[in-house]
This record gives C-alpha cells, sequence and structure tokens, in this order.
C-alpha cells in the first residue's frame, strides 16, 4: 500500500513526508484493518512533522481524522461489520483503569495512545484501529466531507461544551479554520451569537458567510463584551486577549494542543470569577455525542481535496494560513 512516511521530524519546506510502499498491516485480536476512503489534515499533524511535540514513534504515518470501510477484524473486535464504514479520531486506545478513566476522563489517561502519533494513522491506503477507536458514522456526508469532523469537529465540540454557554449567550471564537468553522455552526444551532476574530481575509469572509454577527481582527474591540470564548490559535497571547473582553463569570477555553506563553495576567482580569482552561484530546463520549448531533444537524463543512502524495505541499498551506477551513487527503 501507498503511504506518506515521516522518518524525521523536519520543517514541512523540507517535504519531511516521504511516499513509501508498505504492506498491508494484519489487524491484531482488538484491531480493525480499515481501507482509508479519506483523512483530515490537521494542526496537530504539522506539529508532529515539525517537532512541536516530541517524537514518539519513527517512522510513523500521520493522520488522525479518518474515515475508510472495515476490511476485517481481529478475533475480539464485536458490533463492527467488514464493508461499515467508520471514523477514527485521535484518541486510539486508553488503559481503562487509571482514576481518570475511571471517572469519564479517558482523555486525560496518561497511557492513552494517540492516531497517527503513537500508531500509524491514516496518511496511507490502509491503517488498523483499536476496536475501541471506530465509530459508525451519520449517513448523508461524503468521507472526505465528514473527514474534518473527527478531529477539528470533536476538538472543537468538546471546547465548545467546556464553555458552557447558553441560549442567547455571545461566545467569541479566536482563530478560523477546520475546527472553528464547525463550532461557529454549533453555537448558531443552539441560539448563540457568534463573534470571530482573525487575520486572514479569507477566513473573515467564510466567518460572515456562516453567519458570525462580528467579524474582526485580535486588535478590534467587538460591539460588547462576551460570555465566553475559545482560542484555537495556537498563541497565548490570545488567550489573555480573549481575558480582555471576557464578561464576568465568563470563561475562555483554549483548544490547542500547543500555544506559546501566555503574557503575565493583572488579578483584575482574573477577578469576577473569569476562568481560563484547556481542553485535551477528547472522550469516546465527545465522538459520539458530536456524530449524533452531526446525524440531526447537517453541518455545512468546507474542505478542500487533495491526493495522499499532495501531504507536504497540503500541511505547507496549512502553516501558511492558505487553507480555507478543513483540507483532506484522499488516497
Ligand atoms: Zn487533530
Ligand atoms: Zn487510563
Amino acid at each position: 500500500m501507498r503511504a506518506m512516511v515521516l522518518e524525521r521530524q523536519a520543517p514541512c519546506e523540507e517535504n519531511p513526508l516521504i511516499l513509501r510502499e508498505l504492506s498491508v498491516p494484519e489487524p491484531a485480536d482488538d484491531e480493525v484493518l480499515v481501507r482509508v476512503e479519506a483523512c483530515g489534515v490537521c494542526h496537530t499533524d504539522l506539529h508532529i512533522v515539525e517537532g512541536e511535540l516530541p517524537p514518539h514513534r519513527l517512522p510513523l504515518v500521520p493522520g488522525h481524522q479518518i474515515v475508510g470501510r472495515v476490511v476485517a477484524c481481529g478475533p475480539k473486535v464485536t458490533g463492527i461489520s467488514s464493508g461499515e464504514r467508520v471514523g477514527t479520531p485521535w484518541l486510539f486506545s486508553v488503559c481503562g483503569e487509571c482514576s481518570f478513566c475511571r471517572r469519564g476522563r479517558e482523555n486525560l489517561c496518561s497511557k492513552a495512545r494517540f492516531t497517527g502519533y503513537d500508531v500509524d494513522g491514516g496518511y496511507a491506503e490502509y491503517f488498523l484501529a483499536h476496536k475501541d477507536s471506530v465509530y459508525p458514522l451519520p449517513e448523508g456526508y461524503e468521507s472526505p466531507e465528514i473527514a474534518p469532523l473527527l478531529c477539528g469537529g470533536v476538538i472543537g465540540y468538546r471546547a465548545y461544551r467546556a464553555t458552557e454557554t447558553q441560549k442567547g449567550d455571545i461566545l467569541a471564537l479566536f482563530g478560523f479554520g477546520s475546527s472553528a468553522h464547525l463550532v461557529l455552526q454549533m453555537g448558531l444551532y443552539e441560539g448563540k451569537e457568534i463573534f470571530v476574530f482573525t487575520r486572514s481575509p479569507h477566513h473573515r469572509e467564510l466567518a460572515r458567510k456562516l453567519g458570525a454577527s462580528f467579524v474582526g481582527g485580535a486588535e478590534d474591540d467587538p460591539p460588547s463584551p462576551f460570555h465566553a470564548a475559545i482560542v484555537f490559535a495556537p498563541s497565548g497571547f490570545l488567550i489573555r486577549r480573549a481575558l480582555e473582553r471576557l464578561a464576568p463569570g465568563g470563561k475562555v477555553v483554549a483548544a490547542g494542543i500547543y500555544a506559546t506563553p501566555v503574557p503575565e495576567i493583572p488579578y483584575e482580569l482574573l477577578y469576577q470569577e473569569r476562568v481560563i482552561q484547556s481542553v485535551a484530546n477528547s472522550t469516546r463520549q465527545d465522538v459520539r455525542e458530536l456524530l449524533e448531533m452531526a446525524g440531526r444537524y447537517r453541518f455545512r463543512v468546507v474542505y478542500e481535496v487533495y491526493s495522499l502524495e499532495e501531504a507536504n505541499e497540503v500541511l505547507k498551506k496549512l502553516k501558511k494560513g492558505q487553507v480555507q477551513a478543513s483540507a483532506v487527503l484522499v488516497p
């Protein structure tokens, strides 16, 4: 099978992903062999390829927003049949026994393994999923269209729920891309008003088109304070910036796996019960709830399709902010 393999972390300008011919893997007892139909490209892939995140294994096939068809199942796999269309997100497997796992917070399990980081992912024609990391997908979406829901959508959903916003509240989104364009739609669907702060003109245009009531840059003042904010851009500066316009009792949620340092925060910005929280990974419940939402609400997923061999080019575009919302590789 063809796969784009990372052998050495390097800036994406050096084309670190190399096209290799690998043998199709055999599923272990608790694994599912999936023929990939589409794999979303995520900023986390960029951090893994370029080395902002330490390597967990090399060589590695990245990719963790995978949609495909089940080809074969190990003997301990139940409830999944060959030919079924499934999706696999970032969270691959957890220990199931630690205090976090027992409280439904398996996203914090220290033994968690991640797709396309600890195990090979979806930048390939086939990949092996853990039996607990395959999810049936709602009908009505093309495979490349639903792929971005599996990370951008799921992490966005976890961050969105963490804001604890209610109908009529104003939710601000800092940074606009794959995840934010889906969260904007979740918010509008549930009766919230959305402010978007982003630099790029084509991101601003998309945010307006999708229904944001205020669109501007981080330096611009919105018409009113907001009840909550999600910071998608990997910028500690924006976390502090969001806090400056946050209503009392509100929450700033940082959605990234990586961010630059947060500048010093005067206590009066935090006072009045304002909260700063990060989200890490996601739980299985998050994935199920988001896919359930995608079944009753038809997300308008804005995506661009590329061939598997174009993975390096897509990462470069993502780095330069040239992907309008989501980018998807099709083998
Ligand atoms: Zn991701
Ligand atoms: Zn655990």
